[in-house]
């Protein structure tokens, strides 16, 4: 892959905080946007006006609310961009329709909050523990739902898209950064079937459990040889009760 051969790096540097993604096509020796063998979606929208803000404002929002700037902000900004964009949500932040089902709790996780503005207290962003960087996103409006996953090959690639000499977290770095997407990120359409008690709103309804008396939302509840349970009386919860302040003389 072609380097440097046309642009300084200082310049680059510029030309990327300002947001001009056209020279991350330039920087990676990429056909360019209107030329021929122009296949990137992601540069393409950000020529339109109203789309998703720049790429490295963003970034800049997403290392604020993570609290450093790391490659899992830059890849999953990028991801966010990619999932929102395919799922025709050009403003996710003020979106109604935007969910957002994220695989993993790590770095990337921040930057499609950040990106998304979805958050798991707005019931906007949903968690499964998959282990798996990846996320799923869902128009609510149009039903149309993509998952995207980040490739794990990509960090083999990277020397090929940074300069030589870089060390090894700013090649990274720099790598995810100007790398094409379908070198970070395969994606698939899928299906989503949100139920009413997982939908942002109201909670539907409220119970309370019949052995510890705690209410729970939304249909969280067990049914257990006739009685309505919690999830941590009916199958074990995910702490160990040693009892309470004043039983253990704290109080
Ligand atoms: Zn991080
Ligand atoms: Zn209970």
């Amino acid at each position: 892959m072609a380097g440097f051969t046309n642009v300084g790096r200082q310049s680059l540097k510029r030309r990327l905080q300002a947001g001009r993604h056209d020279i991350i096509v330039e920087a990676a020796g990429l056909p360019r946007a209107g030329g021929p063998g122009f296949r990137c979606h992601h540069l393409r929208a950000q020529e339109r006006k109203d789309l998703l803000r720049p790429f490295e404002e963003l970034l800049q929002e997403s290392a604020a609310l993570h609290g450093h700037l790391c490659p899992g902000q830059i890849l999953g900004v990028r991801l966010a961009m990619v999932g929102c964009r395919e799922v025709g949500i050009d403003e996710p932040v003020k979106s109604k329709a935007l969910l957002v089902y994220v695989e993993i709790d790590r770095c990337a996780t921040d930057a499609i909050q950040a990106v998304t503005g979805c958050k798991l207290g707005k019931r906007t962003l949903k968690f499964l523990d998959y282990g798996k960087v990846a996320a799923t996103f869902l128009n609510t409006d149009t039903g149309k739902a993509i998952r995207v996953v980040a490739r794990d090959d990509s960090r083999d690639a990277v020397a090929d898209y940074a300069p030589p000499g870089m060390d090894k977290k700013a090649a990274q770095d720099h790598a995810y950064k100007v790398m094409p997407e379908e070198a970070l990120f395969t994606m698939e359409t899928v299906r989503l079937d949100v139920p009413d008690t997982d939908r942002p709103g109201h909670p539907l309804r409220r119970v309370a459990c019949d052995r510890c008396g705690e209410g729970i939302n939304d249909a969280r509840e067990v049914r257990q040889a006739g009685k309505t349970l919690c999830k941590a009386c009916a199958f074990g919860p995910y702490y160990r009760p040693l009892g309470t302040a004043a039983e253990l003389g704290e109080g």
